[in-house]
């Protein structure tokens, strides 16, 4: 790629979209996102009062039952979407270069991950022109069944700073694809490219009121959108403890509930596997966005005989990550997302020496000599950790891999299983059977087999235990956001009747 990326002179300034509009901007009760890397405002966002963000409920309730989006056929519902996936990739550079000084992820990757979410609207589309309910032939001469796919109704869609825009992509085209109308509330850290994404769902023709877009903190806005009775069903993704809250914010209301939530990902080395590639994966799926991943192969569970041999490896390659200033092309890993954060990533490698592990690479935070205030953080490896640390169960949420070791199938399995986290699960093995065995008996929504975080629109993503509830992407993606009705038919009057006449 062979862009040429520049800063922005001025803080980009961001306001409401409801009904299809943007609101006034107001600077005395802005939000100012200053980047984690370079010493400038990227982003000024007003805060939402608890009337404004139940204007963008009471609008999205309207369209929902008055429409017209979820009485529009499907088909004319999936050319907006479609319309919506060209307009993102002809703004991506613009977007990338918000979603990269927000976050503090290497430009090529946020580059990736706005273009990329492209792909996920226009499956989208092929799955709301495609979508079919059931019909029951074979219940009767005299009866015939159908069950209908409806949309839910209105969708509350909560996402967390680290993936904003790719997050929104897994969420807000499959709920609108099955007709609903929804409020977005993107993390206030890194709310740009959701709020600038309005721009686009106009020119592409959504309807006003289908997707409305309210910026601010997750109080007050994120409570109402999880407690309001105008709200059918809630999407977040962020931390299980964020989750948990929300839940119980749901259960007045009943609303349907689904969590993405956090991760402590076990990536299990047997000793006939590459290491060579087990190792690259390995190093990608820890420091992959500075680790602050929900995906991140935070744990490293190998086989005791190559154990010493893998830990080379994998230092070895730590030392040649790019790591430096974001907004660099060659850049591989950029900063931690805040100054809080990075003193937790710290907290949580000492305390792991503490137990017992060993810091065989890392462990330190510094800044570049060219941008004195960019937050980094060291690739980190930690040999010798044992299940029972803290650090081999909590996620770290930063670059820190932690190696632990099995001796047999049964150890490797209960060292992946024994934890609260269910979301992601992979295994290096030259042996298919290994593979297999290994995935059927990992708790986990998502199993990896001789890789790492690959991932289609196609195939559906989540969580299991306390790393959520529900899908996202794929056909069942689309389906968490439909209703089914059954409607029973009887042909005829066939009926025996129930007070027989006497
Ligand atoms: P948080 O849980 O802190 O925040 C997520 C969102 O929830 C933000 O928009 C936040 O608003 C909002 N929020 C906060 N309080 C409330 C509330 N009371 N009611 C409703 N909404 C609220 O997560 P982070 O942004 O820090 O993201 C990191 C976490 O997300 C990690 O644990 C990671 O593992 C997880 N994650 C999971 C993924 C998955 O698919 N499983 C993918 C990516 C991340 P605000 O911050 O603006 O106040």
């Amino acid at each position: 790629m062979n862009t040429t990326w520049i800063l922005p002179t001025e803080p980009v300034q961001l306001s409401h979209y409801i009904d299809g509009a943007y609101s006034a901007f107001d600077g005395e009760a802005a939000l100012d996102r200053v980047a984690p890397s370079h010493d400038m405002v990227v982003s000024r966002a007003v805060k939402a009062s608890e009337a404004q963000t139940e204007a963008a409920i009471l609008s999205a309730r309207k369209a929902f039952d008055q429409g017209p989006w979820p009485k529009m056929a499907a088909r004319d519902r999936a050319k907006i979407l479609n319309r919506v996936a060209d307009l993102i990739e002809r703004h991506a550079n613009r977007l990338a270069v918000l979603e990269c000084l927000e976050t503090g992820k290497p430009i090529t990757q946020a580059h990736g991950e706005v273009s990329g979410s492209a792909t996920l609207w226009r499956h989208a589309a092929t799955l709301a022109a495609t979508t079919v309910g059931e019909t029951h032939n074979t219940l009767g001469e005299d009866m015939l069944a159908m069950v209908l796919k409806e949309p839910i109704g209105v969708v509350s869609i909560i996402t967390p700073w680290n993936f904003p825009f790719w997050i929104l992509g897994q969420k807000l085209p499959f709920a609108l694809a099955a007709g609903c109308t929804c409020v977005v509330k993107p993390s206030e850290i890194s709310p740009s490219t959701t709020a600038l994404l309005g721009e686009l769902l106009t020119e592409a023709g959504l309807p006003a009121g289908a997707c409305n877009i309210v910026l601010g903190l997750g109080d007050p806005v994120g409570r109402l959108l999880s407690t309001h009775e105008a709200v059918d069903m809630i999407s977040f993704t962020g931390s299980t403890a964020t989750g948990k809250m929300i839940s119980r914010q749901a259960a007045d209301t009943l609303k349907k509930v689904s969590l993405e939530l956090g991760g402590k990902n076990p990536l299990v080395v047997f000793d006939d596997a590459n290491l060579d590639e087990a190792a690259d994966a390995l190093v990608f799926g820890a420091y992959f966005n500075g680790g602050q991943c929900c995906n991140a192969s935070s744990r490293a569970i190998v086989h005791a005989d190559i154990a010493q041999e893998l830990a080379d490896k994998v230092v070895a390659l730590s030392k040649q990550v790019k790591v430096g200033d974001p907004m660099d092309p060659e850049t591989q890993m950029g900063t931690m997302v805040h100054d809080q954060h990075r003193s937790k990533i710290a907290a949580d490698v000492e305390a792991a020496v503490k137990d017992g592990a060993t810091l065989a690479l890392g462990g330190e935070a510094y800044a570049l000599e060219a941008l004195p205030g960019a937050l980094m953080y060291a690739p980190t490896v930690l040999t010798q950790v044992k299940p029972h640390m803290a650090v081999a169960s909590e996620e770290v949420f930063g670059p820190v891999l932690s190696m632990l070791t099995f001796g047999t199938m049964d150890e490797a399995v209960e060292i992946t299983n024994n934890i609260s986290f269910g979301l992601s699960a992979g295994i290096y093995s030259n042996n298919v059977h290994t593979c297999l065995e290994f995935a059927r008996r990992a708790q986990a929504g998502t199993i990896w087999t001789n890789t790492w975080m690959d991932g289609f629109p196609e195939v559906t993503f989540g969580g299991m235990k306390q790393s959520g509830q529900g899908r996202e992407i794929g056909r069942y993606g689309l389906e968490e956001f439909m209703e089914v009705k059954s409607v029973v038919m009887r042909l005829g009057q066939t009926r025996d009747p129930w007070i027989r006449p006497s």
